[in-house]
C-alpha cells in the first residue's frame, strides 16, 4: 500500500484488530484478530436495538517518522460518554487508550504520510443474544479499533455546499452528544434528498432557525476575526476538532464566541464577507463554499480565514508546528 497516496477514504483496512468482550462483569484482556470477519449471533442486542457507538479518530506520521495520535484522550473520554447516553457498558479508560495505541503500533508502516493519516475506529456494541430485551439494555459489549490509512479528505476547490434545514432536527434532541449509528441514519433522509434536489453537499441542521450542525461535522462562522459557533448542548456532537480550534484562535489572533446562532445572521455575516467552515476529524476543517436557503443559492466568497484556520490546525496534528497544546500522544 503506498503510503503517498491511499485508497479511497475508509475502504481499506489495517489487517490486524483489537477486540475485547464484556459479560457483564469484566472486561477481557484485549486480544489481536484478523481485522476481516466478526462472528455474530443474529440475536444480538445492537442488531435490534441499535446499541452502538463509534469513535473517529487520527494517527499521523511526523516528519521525523514518529507517529502521533491526535487527542487521544479527548476521543476515549468521548466514547465513554456516548456509552453511558445508549446505556451501552461503559470501557475501561485504561484499557481503551491502549487498544488504540496497539493498532497503531501493529499499523505503524501503513501509516500515510501527512496530510495523509491512520484513521482510527473504535466501535463499542450491546452483544446479548436476546430479542427479548427491547426495554433493556444489552448486559454484555464488545469492543474493537479498526485502523485504516487515509489520504486528505478535503479536495482545495471542490464545492461544499451546505443545504439550510430549518425545521428538522439531525436526531432526537437529547441524544445528539453521542457518537452513534441510529443518529446517522435519522438523518439520512435529509441529506439524500439535499442531494437530489438541490446539488447540496450537506444538511445544515437548524431547527426552528438555530443553526446546530450537519449530518457530520460542526459548524463555525467566520464574522472577521470573530469565531461564532453554537454553546454545547445535548442537541449536538462536541467536535474534538470544534474544541481544539477554539483554543487554537486565539492565538493566532481571533475571538471565539460561543453562543446560539440564528439562519439571519449566517446570512447578515456572510453577505458582509465573512466565512464559514465544518469541522471534524475526517476533513479536519473545509470551507463551506455556499449555502442554500428556500430554494436561494447564498455563494462564500471568501475562504482565507478558514484556509489559514485549516493550515494552522494541520500544521500542529502532523508535526510542523510544536505541540503547544499537547494535543499529540507520540506511540
Ligand atoms: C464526529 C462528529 C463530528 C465531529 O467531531 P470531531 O471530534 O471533530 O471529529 C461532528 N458532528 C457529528 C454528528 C459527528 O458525528
Amino acid at each position: 500500500m503506498s503510503r503517498t497516496n491511499p485508497p479511497p477514504f475508509g475502504t481499506a483496512f489495517h489487517n490486524q484488530m483489537p477486540i475485547t468482550r464484556f459479560d457483564g462483569k469484566t472486561w477481557q484482556t484485549p486480544s489481536m484478530v484478523p481485522s476481516n470477519k466478526l462472528e455474530m449471533h443474529p440475536a444480538m442486542h445492537v442488531f435490534h436495538y441499535g446499541s452502538s457507538c463509534f469513535e473517529g479518530m487520527k494517527a499521523f506520521r511526523l516528519h521525523d517518522d514518529r507517529i502521533a495520535i491526535f487527542r487521544l484522550d479527548q476521543h476515549v473520554a468521548r466514547l465513554q460518554n456516548s456509552a453511558r447516553l445508549l446505556n451501552i457498558a461503559v470501557p475501561d479508560f485504561e484499557m481503551t487508550k491502549q487498544m488504540i495505541i496497539d493498532v497503531v503500533r501493529s499499523a505503524r508502516e501503513e501509516v500515510p504520510d501527512a496530510p495523509g493519516s491512520l484513521y482510527l475506529r473504535p466501535t463499542l456494541m450491546g452483544i446479548d443474544e436476546n430479542i427479548g430485551r427491547a426495554g433493556a439494555p444489552s448486559e454484555s459489549a464488545l469492543l474493537f479499533v479498526l485502523a485504516s490509512p487515509v489520504g486528505d479528505y478535503f479536495t482545495f476547490g471542490s464545492p461544499l455546499k451546505l443545504l439550510i434545514e430549518r425545521e428538522h432536527a439531525r436526531c432526537a434532541p437529547h441524544m445528539g452528544s453521542a457518537k452513534a449509528g441510529g443518529n446517522y441514519a435519522s438523518a439520512l433522509s435529509w441529506q439524500i434528498k439535499a442531494k437530489a434536489e438541490y446539488g447540496a453537499n450537506q444538511v445544515l441542521f437548524c431547527p426552528n432557525g438555530d443553526v446546530q450542525e450537519t449530518g457530520a461535522s460542526n459548524f463555525i462562522l467566520i464574522d472577521g476575526k470573530t469565531l461564532i459557533t453554537k454553546a454545547l448542548s445535548s442537541e449536538f456532537l462536541h467536535g474534538i476538532t470544534r474544541k481544539s480550534l477554539l483554543e487554537l484562535a486565539p492565538t493566532l489572533g481571533f475571538k471565539v464566541e460561543e453562543r446560539s446562532v440564528h439562519v439571519d445572521e449566517i446570512k447578515d455575516v456572510i453577505a458582509r464577507g465573512g466565512e464559514a467552515i465544518l469541522t471534524g476529524t475526517a476533513a479536519v476543517i473545509a470551507p463551506v463554499t455556499a449555502f442554500i436557503d428556500n430554494g436561494q443559492e447564498i455563494e462564500v466568497k471568501n475562504q482565507t480565514q478558514a484556509l489559514t484556520l485549516r493550515k494552522a490546525m494541520l500544521d500542529i496534528q502532523s508535526g510542523q508546528s510544536p505541540d503547544a497544546f499537547n494535543w499529540l500522544t507520540i506511540v
